[in-house]
């Protein structure tokens, strides 16, 4: 069978297997439990690395909070050609990356490349920042005085992230991070740890180059207990954490209680509404990438069709006639639409969820299920399934990620619609399908859609570097990437200088010795 040159991106991406998992740069060692990953696409042994121990995680603190002291003090712009040569290698090591996200992810070969392009696009706009970290000059009540506010960087970022997206929510951190002067640990997903391993390598590779210090890119690997030692660690001002709502509740609380800041990007349950003046064309294409893109596992995946009922059967028959030509199978082969999706508990739970939504009276139009046979031995490769449902069912509700997408109905105005598209508990992406300015303005009005990120006539994933990403409500509220989601990475701190020879108190307070 097609191997689809796997070996050779894994030897170009120099994964050596086993002692690799815990790193300060290119001084890899690892003394924890071995972390078999395997793939989804073949249900082989990708390879192995082993985990963090609590004593290597200490070594790694203490690694890291040094090299902090000579990283804050290059020059930003300085900073910032490191994360250019850093992009630049990304750009050598693309294919071999992408494939390697694909491989071990099950996502598309296309998307695999498409994520690498993030972390690309993401280092040339940290790039650009690196001359732009302003802060704001103020006029000071004072006279012979002057105020400012300049941002300094916070110190050691932990970053923590999820499998579905296992290279590129880590370089949208630590690009960022990275420019205003931090250095950062990164507990990738226990999922994907050679996505982790991989990119480890790229990066120490590039501070190597520049003859710059262990420590300012770090790896960990393992589970949610070697997540933990960040949470709580009061060496870490900063956790980013991305990954289901479940987890964020939990980190939240642990950071917020030493204190610490926590920037959280957490579960989506994002909705298209479809109105009389949709074009109909468009909303297919965008449901249906929407819904069954990296097989459903974008935090911004599609999963709520809000149609009006005028054109609901228009609607229906035409997305289940673009499902009837879904693809399904090896994701490195560029035929196919959608591969497997992350493991067996996963498919486990796409089962679970189509056995709830007809228990709660929902009705399948397009048949869901496990396929068997030649090319889906690994057990993870599910049929794209739609239940008509009511955006009140728990399932609904709830965050399956998996490739399932429900279809509601709404009449009369807009306003119906947005009751339900906002009638959850998540608040990540949303998106209108509508050639009528009022409903379109209506919708990205103070009464429209409550997420943080509100599209028009375009899906409800596929977001670009330029702007803020994130989410409210139970997706956390944290802001990554692009506009001014660096500030969260650097401390703000307000000066007032006096260049006279008194001293006037503010407030007019008089005070004479
Ligand atoms: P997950 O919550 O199971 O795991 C995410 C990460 O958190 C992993 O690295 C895990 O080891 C770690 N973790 C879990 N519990 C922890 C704890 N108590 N303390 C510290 N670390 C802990 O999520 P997953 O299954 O890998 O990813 C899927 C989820 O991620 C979905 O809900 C998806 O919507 C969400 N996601 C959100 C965004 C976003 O930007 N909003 C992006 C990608 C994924």
């Amino acid at each position: 069978a097609a191997s689809f040159g796997i070996e050779s991106a894994l030897k170009e991406l120099g994964l050596k297997d086993i002692n690799e998992g815990t790193s300060t740069g290119s001084n890899n060692f690892s003394n924890g439990d071995i972390i078999e990953s395997y793939s989804p696409v073949d249900g082989k042994l990708i390879g192995k690395v082993k985990a963090t121990t609590k004593e290597d995680y200490n070594i790694v603190m203490q690694t890291a909070t040094s090299a902090f002291k000579t990283w804050r003090t290059m020059p930003a712009p300085q900073r910032g050609e490191i994360v250019r040569q850093f992009g630049e290698k990304l750009r050598e090591k693309k294919e071999a990356l992408g494939k390697l996200v694909s491989y071990e992810m099950g996502k598309s070969y296309q998307e695999g490349l498409g994520e690498v392009q993030e972390m690309i696009d993401i280092c040339d706009f940290a790039v650009g920042l690196s001359r732009q970290l302003h802060g704001l000059t103020m006029h000071s009540e004072r006279p012979g005085h002057r105020m400012y506010e300049q941002y300094h960087p916070l110190g050691v970022v932990g970053i923590i992230s999820a499998f579905n997206f296992p290279v590129a929510v880590w370089a949208w951190n630590t690009a960022l991070a990275w420019i205003c002067g931090d250095v950062c640990v990164w507990k990738p997903s226990e999922k994907t740890p050679m996505c982790g391993v991989a990119c480890q390598n790229i990066a120490a590779e590039v501070f190597a180059a520049n003859n710059l210090p262990e420590g300012i890119c770090n790896l960990i690997n393992g589970d949610y207990k070697v997540g933990e030692m960040m949470t709580k660690d009061t060496r870490i001002p900063l956790v980013s954490a991305t990954g289901s709502t479940r987890m964020g509740k939990i980190v939240a609380k642990e950071v917020a209680g030493r204190l610490g800041k926590s920037l959280l990007e957490l579960g989506g349950n994002n909705a298209i509404i479809v109105t009389p003046d949709a074009d109909i064309k468009m909303t297919v294409i965008g449901a249906v990438f929407g819904a069954v893109g990296t097989a459903g596992q974008r935090c911004t995946s599609t999963r709520r069709l809000i149609i009006h009922d005028s054109i609901y059967d228009k609607v229906k028959d035409a997305v289940i006639s673009a499902y009837n030509q879904l693809r399904i199978g090896n994701p490195l082969d560029e035929n196919n639409h959608v591969g497997p999706i992350i493991d067996k508990d996963a498919v486990k739970m796409y089962q679970d969820a189509l056995d709830k939504v007809v228990k709660e009276g929902g009705n399948i139009v397009v048949e869901g299920g496990v396929l068997e046979g030649e090319g889906y031995e690994s057990g993870c490769y599910v049929k794209p399934a739609i239940a008509e449902a009511k955006n009140s069912f728990e399932i609904v509700q709830h965050e399956t990620f998996a490739p399932i997408l429900y279809l509601l109905k709404y009449s009369g105005g807009v306003e119906n619609a947005l009751e339900m598209q906002n009638g959850v508990a998540q608040g990540l992406s949303s998106a209108i399908m509508t050639n009528n300015l009022r409903e379109a303005e209506h919708f990205l009005s103070v009464q429209g859609s409550d997420c943080g990120i509100a599209n028009v006539n375009i899906g409800t994933s596929g977001a670009e570097i330029g702007g803020a990403f994130g989410g409210e409500k139970e997706t956390g509220g944290g802001r990554e990437s692009g506009s001014d989601a660096w500030k969260v990475y650097m401390r703000r701190q307000t000066n007032t200088i006096n260049y006279t020879t008194e001293l006037p108190l503010a407030q007019g307070i008089k005070f004479n010795l």
